[in-house]
């Protein structure tokens, strides 16, 4: 007789669901349920209700409780999961945890709870701007309570920086701020006033879009930093509220400020629910529930949103979708980007891919022609994109990487008003220190990588596993005093720019400077404001920030982006270089933007700067086809790491033998070989690249090569994993 069961989704690393004994009641697909797992009670997710187990029925274990009554994760969402797990080779059950909010994921009930929100009192309101001259923290803090009659939670506080719960904890003392606690959303802002009306292209790309709400199409919103892509998004997002629909929005970690989720909630006037990592537990399973009841109407967040639930999706937008933070790189390594797409075709909505610099894969599909290609070759207003010039420093006399040139130009621009954005893709002093008696060169002991040396608090810091010590004073291998910082960092440039500018003020902006909560707020707010004339900084410099007194963007090194090992290090710099090229000139005075170089005649470098981004796209396109890389092929890598070097090579090797057992019909095997990187953190790495020209043959050896290799003894000695669609080669 057939036993009714239940397939769960345990969270376990192991590539399989569980069956279990079916209440005479029972629980539909997306519950949660409480399971005995070996020993333990854990918490997994139904997958499937009313199946026939392939186990004899006293064999199924009862579950423990049900959890839901109503299912968490709709019946799409739930299949996309299940899907991703597959496709990406990740055990389902740890695909569906990502998918939950923490508190759900430990069995907490799916409840909202209540939101603190801060607002002046009346006495608040009457307080003269400068009667808190002394104490600029708390003048800040009620300044901006001013722009939130109705409120400003935790969230927008948090933009204040530093302590600002000190902060407002003293206004509340004094009388002049009261807190409520309320429902989960904050009610929407109030509209600064009319949209600007759109320009003939922006008109063609919300047309476009529109006119497919109700049914799938994907298109490339492919538009020049400032062309107006933001107010692209907003419109497109009106025409599906009007449709009582909900609009997904992914952006990257770093382009989700305060201030993008202002202009969202100020022009829709309607609640706006946001997700991303710096949220706690309460404040996420707030949004999540938001939107998945349909209350928030709109829901802005960061890579895992794209898991985030919603009553009635209606379209999907990708902002910066070149960005690499969309891709995972640890665990269920899933692209948010590609996921999105996938989740649109499956619920019938429309997907838009928005970025100045597009990846080469999404323009091989507008190539193609799986993407609709929408252009906005224009800045809006009268800002125009700035040229880029090279400057050749090739035997030049350059103080600590800056040259002769570039200095005149900042002196020149600085004097006519202008601020000067430098941009350097790497942070602390300098990225070695040698010692020029005997050779040492301050290896990390646990990677094959050198430590950089960072000045201020005189340390070398290892970037790749984050061992940390004091510099030496002398060598440490033959006692010489002389130890030479080699090349140039963030903090390097940044003491050249104190000795030839004493005077002017400037801010670095970095992962170093911007550790303490609510520094980077502070620092943006610095460079925006124009206080500080000299920016210096990273790609945290780069992205989507808008500085309209930024005239002059120089870039100091974008050299190693073009003899990389990776194949995609020519793309990202291009990347780079045209975001942060993009950072000059945006309000009414005209940019100017220098890149200095020892390759002056480099191809691609000529390409990028003579014929601009998209002609780099061009050739860099025929490049990869010529060579065989994406997107003309598709690859999956296999990597594995232990203490020892011979564990992981002797795995590999296995897995090749395993794969090639299986056929590997369409799928070249290259390696094992050693990572580029081979010794990081201590740990020996190897890895296995899979390349096909076609999916299905890469896919089709994929599910059959992961399970057999859980099954392999040596898989035992290492820790291995599969990542497929690698955006990261090391
Ligand atoms: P992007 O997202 O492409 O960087 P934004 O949408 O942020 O561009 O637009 C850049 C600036 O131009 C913003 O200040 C925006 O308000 C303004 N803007 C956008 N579209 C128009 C338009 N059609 N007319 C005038 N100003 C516009
Ligand atoms: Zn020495
Ligand atoms: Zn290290």
């Amino acid at each position: 007789m057939r036993t009714p069961a239940l397939r769960v989704a345990v969270p376990s690393p192991l590539r399989r669901t569980f069956d279990y004994l079916a209440p005479s009641d029972p629980p539909a697909p997306g519950c949660r349920v409480r399971v005995p797992f070996g020993r333990r009670s854990v918490v997994g997710v139904v997958l499937e209700c009313n199946i026939e187990s392939n186990l004899p029925a006293k064999q199924l274990r009862p579950l423990e409780a049900v959890l839901d009554r109503e299912p968490l994760l709709g019946r799409e969402l739930l299949a996309l999961l299940v899907w991703a797990g597959a496709y990406y080779q990740h055990p389902p059950g740890e695909v569906l945890a990502t998918a939950l909010p923490t508190t759900l994921r430990q069995g907490q009930p799916a409840t909202a709870s209540g939101v603190v929100r801060w607002e002046l009192t009346p006495a608040g309101e009457a307080v003269e701007p400068n009667a808190l001259a002394r104490s600029p923290r708390q003048a800040a803090a009620l300044a901006l309570l001013r722009e939130y009659p109705e409120g400003a939670v935790a969230e927008t506080l948090g933009g204040l920086g530093g302590n600002w719960r000190d902060t407002v904890r003293r206004l509340e003392q004094k009388g002049w701020v009261g807190r409520s606690e309320g429902s989960a959303l904050p009610p929407p802002l109030p509209n600064p006033g009319p949209a600007p009306t759109p320009s003939p292209a922006q008109e063609q790309a919300i047309a476009a879009v529109t006119a497919r709400l109700g049914g799938f199409g994907a298109f490339l919103l492919d538009g020049v930093t400032g062309s107006g892509k933001t107010e692209v998004y907003l419109r497109i997002i009106e025409a599906a509220l009007t449709r009582g629909e909900q609009a997904l929005v992914l952006v990257p970690e770093i382009g989700l400020t305060p201030q993008l989720v202002d202009r969202f909630r100020r022009r829709l006037t309607v609640p706006v629910a946001v997700l991303h990592s710096g949220l706690n537990d309460s404040e996420r399973l707030n949004a999540w529930l938001a939107a998945r009841d349909g209350s928030a109407p709109v829901v802005i967040g960061t890579r895992s949103a794209i898991f985030t639930p919603l009553a009635r999706p209606g379209v999907i937008l990708v902002d910066e979708e070149h960005d690499t933070s969309f891709k995972q790189q640890d665990g269920f390594r899933y692209s948010a980007r590609d996921l999105a797409t996938v989740r649109a075709s499956r619920a019938d909505i429309p997907i838009v891919l928005g970025s100045a610099t597009p990846s080469l894969e999404s323009l091989h599909n507008a190539r193609s022609g799986r993407y609709v290609h929408l252009r906005l070759p224009e800045r809006t207003g009268t800002a125009k994109a700035p040229p880029i010039r090279l400057l050749d420093v090739r035997a030049r006399s350059l103080d600590r990487g800056l040259s002769p040139r570039l200095a005149e130009s900042m002196e020149h621009h600085l004097a006519a008003g202008g601020q000067v954005l430098l941009f350097l893709n790497r942070r602390g002093y300098a990225p070695a220190l040698l010692c020029h008696a005997c050779g040492w060169s301050g290896l990390c002991e646990r990677c094959d990588m050198h430590m950089t040396l960072h000045a201020g608090q005189r340390r070398l810091r290892c970037h790749h596993c984050g061992v940390d010590r004091p510099a030496p004073p002398a060598c440490p291998e033959c006692g010489a005093a002389e130890l030479l910082p080699v090349g140039h960092g963030t903090e390097r440039i940044e003491e050249v720019l104190a000795e030839r500018f004493p005077d002017v003020e400037r801010v670095r902006i970095d992962r170093d400077s911007t550790r303490r909560k609510g520094a980077l707020a502070e620092k943006l707010e610095s460079a925006r404001s124009g206080h500080a004339r000299i920016l210096v900084g990273t790609q945290m410099l780069a992205k989507g920030h808008h500085f309209p007194g930024v005239t002059l963007v120089g870039i100091i090194d974008a050299d190693q982006g073009l003899f990389s090992a990776d194949f995609r290090a020519g793309e990202r710099m291009a990347q780079l270089v045209t975001q942060v090229a993009g950072r000059a000139g945006r309000a009414d005075r005209p940019g100017e933007v220098l890149l200095q170089t020892h390759h002056p005649d480099h191809p691609l470098l000529q390409t990028l700067v003579t014929a601009g981004y998209a002609a780099f796209a061009e050739a860099t396109l025929s490049e990869r086809q010529a060579a065989g890389w994406p997107p003309f092929s598709h690859l999956a890598l296999l990597r594995a790491e232990a203490a020892t070097a011979a564990p992981p090579s002797t795995f590999l090797e296995e897995a090749r033998a395993t794969a090639q057992s299986l056929g590997a019909k369409g799928v070249y095997l290259l390696g094992p070989v050693p990572a580029p990187m081979e010794r990081r953190a201590g740990r020996f790495r190897a890895q296995l690249l899979l390349q096909a020209e076609r999916r299905t043959d890469l896919h089709r050896l994929l599910n059959q090569l992961a399970p057999a290799l859980e099954n392999l003894k040596s898989g035992r000695r290492v820790r291995w994993s599969l990542d497929v669609d690698p955006v990261d080669m090391y």
